[in-house]
């Protein structure tokens, strides 16, 4: 029984004590979860460190080939609502002209409209 339960993120009590997933400070009332941390997930970002979220808009930053096909993605492509997945490729989005396709974030900057 000897877990080590973070101090309180309010008044840095240790007195807190854990009901279920959540901590409980019995010094301020202050009630936080167990599980949450400062990170929410890996975070996606474009080639110069912007957040990007979904139903962003993004341009393309080099010439990219489309996987099976002849088709060129160019610089400088404007790419409407992207979606966030998970994966190497980790922008899913329909390119205009080239349609459904998996991009990397590395490869696009955030276009603010
Ligand atoms: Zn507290």
């Amino acid at each position: 029984m000897s877990d080590t339960l973070p101090p309180c993120p309010e008044c840095a009590s240790t007195y807190v004590y854990q009901v279920d997933a959540l901590l409980i400070c019995p010094e301020c009332g202050h009630e936080f979860s167990a599980t949450a941390s400062e990170e929410e997930g890996p975070q996606v970002r474009d080639s110069v460190g912007n957040p990007l979220a979904d139903g962003d808009t993004v341009t393309v930053i080099k010439d990219l080939k489309v996987k099976g096909s002849s088709l060129v993605v160019k610089v400088g492509t404007k790419v409407r609502g992207i979606r966030l997945v998970d994966g190497d490729h980790d922008i899913d989005c329909k390119i205009p002209g080239i349609g459904q396709m998996g991009l990397k974030s590395e490869f696009v900057k955030k276009v603010s409209e």
